[in-house]
């Protein structure tokens, strides 16, 4: 038995031991649509490119797109100055911390801070990512609260608000709907978008999407009820205090690394997603997506660079059809799974993606 049912939504049973996977609600309207048959992979394929359109160009491929969604508004910019004034403040104390951290070379904090980063960056990308957002893997309890644990440290929003807004993004991708949409510039899609007011797009259409799957689980629910408390604890004063115990770090020391800087690396680390693998890569799964393949993202964001590939299927734990290339949230999934901590990890089939990329080429010499 799962230690939580999967999205209903996402999931209906078409026999007693058979699941079909119908990928509505995070797909994208320039995507192919997938109905995916998690125990056949026969089926995959044909739903995926069928066999007499793998030779047609994409245009021919893809479904009929809605253009309302490709409008893009750009007269909504009223300005959230909270949130101006925060990220001033923070960004402020941040360059002070790493004035610091070069000055005072504090070398067992420097190991601190990238430990603690390091659990937060799996809880974006292992939990509210690829566990939550994506149910592209089922966890069991210690490992879902240990992610969770790990999410809250990223202080990025709780996790309904996280998957949430990253299963709108990716339904409405680069659209006016698209919380942080690329298109309106790489600034916005990368830290503007919470220093602005959401468009109502985003706010009216994220509405269609059922998210109530995140709340059936009894860790999002707590963490979701104590979100402060929990940041409080783990995002501040554990990070903060444990050095100044351990190995007598300053107080005010410790609060600019462990605290500070390690946070606003972090959110930059999360937001470089959004804005450089939105614009600055190749695109051999889908070209008709802004998401693309960036390395440098792979390497800050612990795997998630290969985004033309995520958002073309984004069911697949590994966000990658590479091995462990610069793909360390795979490696922390993989490692779960062998210790039974992890199961159900959902990957595309080679001959998917090898139909997927000879699609791309005919059409890009189609173009041509
Ligand atoms: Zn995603
Ligand atoms: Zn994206």
């Amino acid at each position: 038995m799962p230690p939580f049912s999967s999205n209903p939504s996402l999931l209906s049973k078409s026999s007693d031991h058979h699941e079909t996977l119908i990928h509505y609600p995070l797909s994208h309207p320039n995507q192919v649509p997938i109905v995916e048959d998690v125990e056949e992979e026969e089926e995959m394929k044909d739903d995926l490119v069928p066999e007499d359109e793998v030779h047609k160009p994409m245009d021919s491929v893809k479904p009929k797109t809605d253009q309302s969604f490709i409008y893009i508004d750009n007269s909504n910019w009223s300005i959230v100055w909270t949130n101006v004034i925060f990220f001033i403040i923070l960004h402020a104390v941040h360059i002070y911390g790493i004035y610091y951290l070069i000055k005072i070379k504090p070398y067992p904090s420097w190991i601190f801070s990238w430990f603690w980063g390091t659990w937060g960056g799996f809880g974006i990308t292992a939990g509210a990512h690829r566990l939550w957002s994506h149910r592209s893997y089922k966890a069991r309890l210690p490992l879902r609260i240990f992610l969770m644990i790990g999410q809250t440290i990223a202080g990025q929003n709780n996790l309904y608000v996280w998957s949430r807004d990253h299963r709108v993004h990716h339904k409405f991708s680069e659209t006016d709907a698209d919380p942080h949409n690329s298109h309106r510039g790489f600034f916005f899609a990368h830290m503007g978008w919470l220093l602005f007011k959401k468009h109502p797009d985003v706010l009216k259409k994220g509405k269609t999407l059922d998210c109530s799957d995140l709340m059936k689980d009894p860790v999002v629910r707590f963490q979701v009820r104590y979100y402060y408390w929990l940041l409080l604890v783990w995002g501040m004063l554990i990070p903060w205090l444990v050095p100044v115990f351990l190995w007598n770090e300053t107080l005010s020391g410790s609060f600019l690394i462990n605290v500070i800087s390690r946070y606003v690396t972090s959110l930059h680390c999360t937001w470089f997603v959004n804005s450089t693998a939105h614009m600055f890569g190749n695109r051999p799964y889908n070209h008709k997506i802004g998401p693309c393949e960036n390395l440098f993202v792979s390497y800050g964001a612990h795997g998630e660079g290969y985004h033309n590939y995520h958002h073309t299927f984004p069911y697949d734990y590994a966000t990658s059809e590479l091995g462990f290339s610069l793909n360390i949230t795979k490696v922390f999934i993989d490692t779960a799974a062998y210790f039974g901590l992890a199961y159900d990890l959902k990957r595309v089939s080679r001959s998917i993606i090898e139909k997927r990329k000879a699609a791309v080429e005919k059409a890009l010499q189609v173009e041509s």
